[in-house]
């Protein structure tokens, strides 16, 4: 191990950048190394702030509410991609107010009357909305600017990095494989981006557990459209009838997207697991290794939180170390 060994962080999808740039704001030497920059899953978000297909609570209201106050700060500045938003999620059958709704001080329920037709209750809030493809390019000119290195290749096993300080995986649905965890999933996802024919405002169905979801999130020029959640299935190739199937779902709610040209489909596979993993183990060198993944439907609004309690965890055993 040399004087200015770097701790290694697998993944450049939004939770490898961030946690590169925490580690780097710490004052740590980062090398980010990962298949691919960015990574897929994080380009193929929607994306929104909120806790969705993500366990357990207690935990993610705190990485959530971390996260919220970053993504406010980063709103403020347009280069960023990340805006705050208002608009409703509602439901065609009553809905208990979600627990997240108490980090959201401008949380309300809507009046059913207000509602569009079929639609039974719904919740009006503002919440920050993140272009991903801005956002991750942003992220990785922070890493860089801060002094971070970035590596493109395949790692096939965490012990690969002899002369790291630690390592730090990242690597979203290739993490489970590299951790030896079989309870890693891919819960699939598409979304239609088309031109914005003027919307304003995000909306949200919840559908409970349907594969068929129903969303829009406008990102200025363009909106992104959604989507599905077919469990177990990790294929990434667009499939023609899903994204029909989404720009129908969503042209009911606002038939202007009906016949708004359609610029990409974006394809991800949600990295699924029964909790979120920050965690902090050792290789049997003895060289420490934090697990940051799991992060299902909600690794963009986990990303700060998750980063700084990994920023916490490494300095911990580096300080462990020294003393
Ligand atoms: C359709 C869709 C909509 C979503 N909407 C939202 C939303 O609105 N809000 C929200 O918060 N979240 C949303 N999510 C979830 C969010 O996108 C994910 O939780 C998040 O992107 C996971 O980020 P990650 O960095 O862990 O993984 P990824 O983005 O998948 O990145 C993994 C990285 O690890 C690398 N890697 C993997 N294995 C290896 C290996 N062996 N060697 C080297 N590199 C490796 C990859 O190349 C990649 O760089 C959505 C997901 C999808 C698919």
């Amino acid at each position: 191990m040399t004087a200015n060994a770097p701790i290694v962080v697998v993944g450049a999808g939004v939770s490898g950048l961030t946690t590169g740039v925490e580690l780097l704001r710490a004052g740590l030497p980062v090398r980010v190394v990962a298949e691919e920059i960015p990574g897929r899953t994080s380009l193929a978000a929607g994306a929104m702030w909120g806790p969705y297909l993500v366990e357990p609570w207690a935990k993610v209201r705190a990485w959530s509410l971390v996260s919220l106050a970053v993504f406010q700060q980063l709103a403020e500045s347009a280069e960023t991609g990340v805006r705050m938003m208002s608009g409703v999620e509602a439901s065609r059958h009553p809905v208990e107010v979600p627990p997240w709704s108490e980090l959201l001080p401008e949380f309300r329920t809507c009046d059913p009357a207000a509602l569009l037709p079929g639609f039974v209750s719904g919740h009006r809030f503002t919440v920050p909305l993140v272009d991903m493809p801005v956002y991750l390019d942003y992220l990785r000119r922070r890493f860089l600017e801060l002094g971070g290195e970035i590596e493109t290749h395949r790692v096939q096993a965490l012990s690969e990095f002899e002369s790291a300080i630690a390592v730090v995986n990242c690597a979203g649905l290739g993490a489970g494989e590299l951790a030896d965890d079989l309870s890693v999933r891919p819960i699939r996802g598409q979304h239609v981006v088309v031109e914005n024919p003027g919307i304003t405002e995000f909306f949200s169905e919840d559908t409970g557990m349907s594969p068929d979801l129903v969303c829009f999130y406008p990102h200025g020029t363009t909106v992104v459209l959604g989507g599905t959640a077919i469990d177990g299935d990790g294929s990434l190739t667009k499939d023609e009838a899903a994204a029909k199937g989404i720009v129908e779902r969503c042209a009911v709610i606002d038939p202007r997207l009906a016949d708004a040209r359609i610029v990409e489909h974006r394809v991800g596979a949600r990295p699924t697991r029964p909790e979120v993993r920050v965690e902090s183990t050792r290789r049997a060198d003895g060289v420490p290794v934090v697990h940051n993944y799991g992060h299902g439907g909600a690794g963009v609004t986990l990303s700060w939180g998750c980063a700084q309690e990994v920023r916490d965890l490494i300095g911990d055993v580096l300080n462990e170390r020294r003393g």
